[in-house]
């Protein structure tokens, strides 16, 4: 019999869950989407509706491991609240995991996003050979994850790899987090679309950039990438400033924590190309450590790795099943140490 897992990713948009088994193989996904505005009981509730499907499903085939649950804002882990979220108003100091568990009967385990994206890339990913890595999600926002020794590094309260709220410049545009000038509001979709509109406010756009400018659904970081590839040069310059922004803030984490990888993912990540020179640039100018350990050095066995994640976006999906894997894991360990 097989060992199966369900892991969710509740995001702005979407509400998916997936059945995946202990060896990384997806049984079955289902994306209903998010109807944020009609509260979170209601999200609640279609998303245990929903696992409560996929478990009665797989209940005869296999020996469910438990569910992981990733949603977008930070949660206190050891009381599986949401403390505050950007994207889900109304969850602010909401009690979600229990509210869950106390639908489904069963015990779940909360995480944020953007650390079940990290966790799926490092087991199933770009990070599958690592044991430490660091993880950018280039979205909406932009989120982060530490992966520690194979395991999520939570800090004390479960707030850590807030890694989208690094600074880049100290009285930079305002951020949602109620600082200046975050990484997020410089390498995040929302921001390269407002980057754009500002070159256009300032009289640095192209013909190109101000005819897309009056439609918000041809304005998008997708299709001012497409500007840049095809030589635009003020969309250029905005993935400049994403690269440029991208490699002070992962010379910072370089420097910080000299681990070898670290995985760039989200929507923005598939702008690579555009953003990726300068980024590499200015991590060689920011973090020396960068400099001496990357893979054109070979003074060293192994090199710092700055690379795309090769999942997508079912990177939290596998994310979130495999830490009920790891959790069990954990428990067996413990108990052979006692014994
Ligand atoms: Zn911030």
């Amino acid at each position: 019999m097989q060992t199966f897992a369900i892991g969710v990713d509740l995001g702005g948009t979407n509400l998916r869950i997936a059945a995946v088994d202990d060896s990384g193989k997806l049984l079955e996904k289902l994306t209903l989407g998010t109807e944020v505005k009609r509260g979170r009981d209601l999200v609640i509730k279609d998303m245990c509706d929903a696992i409560e499907q996929v478990r009665t499903r797989y209940k005869g085939t296999g020996t469910l491991s438990g569910i992981g649950v990733g949603v977008p804002g930070f949660i206190d882990m050891a009381t599986g609240m949401v403390m505050r979220s950007p994207n889900l108003a109304d969850w602010t100091n909401f009690p979600v995991r229990d509210v869950i568990q106390q639908q489904l009967g069963t015990p779940v385990i909360l995480e944020n996003d953007a650390n079940v994206a990290a966790m799926g890339e490092k087991w199933l990913g770009a990070g599958r050979g690592v044991e430490h890595m660091g993880m950018y999600t280039l979205g909406t926002g932009v989120g982060g994850g530490l992966v520690f020794h194979g395991r999520l590094w939570h800090g004390m309260t479960g707030m850590a790899g807030e890694l989208g709220h690094f600074n880049i410049f100290p009285d930079g545009h305002p951020c949602g987090c109620g600082s200046r000038g975050c990484l997020e509001q410089y390498a995040s979709a929302t921001a390269i679309v407002r980057m754009a509109r500002e070159a256009i406010e300032r009289k640095e756009g192209s013909p190109e950039l101000e005819r897309l400018a009056p439609d918000p659904v041809q304005f998008t970081s997708r299709s001012l990438y497409n500007l840049a590839v095809q030589g635009d040069a003020s969309a250029k310059r905005i993935f400049e400033t994403v690269g440029f922004a991208l490699g002070i803030g992962i010379g910072g984490m370089v420097n910080a924590l000299n681990l070898p990888m670290y995985v760039i993912g989200g929507g923005v990540a598939s702008s690579w190309d555009a953003f990726a020179p300068a980024m590499f640039k200015e991590l060689n100018f920011r973090s020396s450590i960068y400099a001496l350990t990357s893979p054109e050095q070979k003074e060293f066995a192994q090199s710092t790795i700055i690379t795309r994640a090769l999942l997508g976006s079912d990177a939290g999906l596998y994310g979130a099943a495999r830490l009920p894997m790891l959790e069990n894991f954990t428990q067996m360990e413990k108990s052979r140490t006692l014994a």
